[in-house]
Order: C-alpha cells, then sequence, then structure tokens
C-alpha cells in the first residue's frame, strides 16, 4: 500500500502522528498521540489538549513540532 503518502509540511495535520504542543494555559510541553481515541489534557493544569471527535481528533493548543 503506497497510498499513504500525502505528507503535509508547511500545515502539520495530526493523523496518527505524536505531536509535541504547548499548553496555552500554563506553557507546559507535553508529547502527545494526534488521534487519540479520547481526550487529552494537560498533565499539568489539566486544559484539555486534544478533544477527540468522534474518529478524528482537534488539536486545542499550539503544535510546536511533528514527530513521525
Ligand atoms: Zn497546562
Amino acid at each position: 500500500m503506497i497510498e499513504k503518502k500525502k505528507i503535509k509540511k508547511l500545515i502539520p495535520h495530526p493523523n496518527s502522528r505524536f505531536l509535541r504542543v504547548k499548553c496555552l494555559n500554563c506553557g507546559n510541553n507535553q508529547i502527545i498521540f494526534g488521534c487519540a481515541a479520547h481526550d487529552v489534557e494537560c498533565l499539568v493544569c489539566g486544559k484539555t489538549l486534544l478533544q477527540s471527535t468522534g474518529g478524528k481528533a482537534r488539536i486545542l493548543t499550539k503544535i510546536l513540532e511533528v514527530l513521525s
């Protein structure tokens, strides 16, 4: 299968990747899974960083880096 070769570099799109994000609330850096099946909260302040919307996750904070 060589179909999934769409790599967007300019706008990091959270697919099945790990993302380094920064909490806008407390500034904590955290690595989260881009397509988590459930909400991901900041480990420090508890703010929701990633919201699972039933299959497609939505990032609610600043993405610093996309890790492959
Ligand atoms: Zn936080």
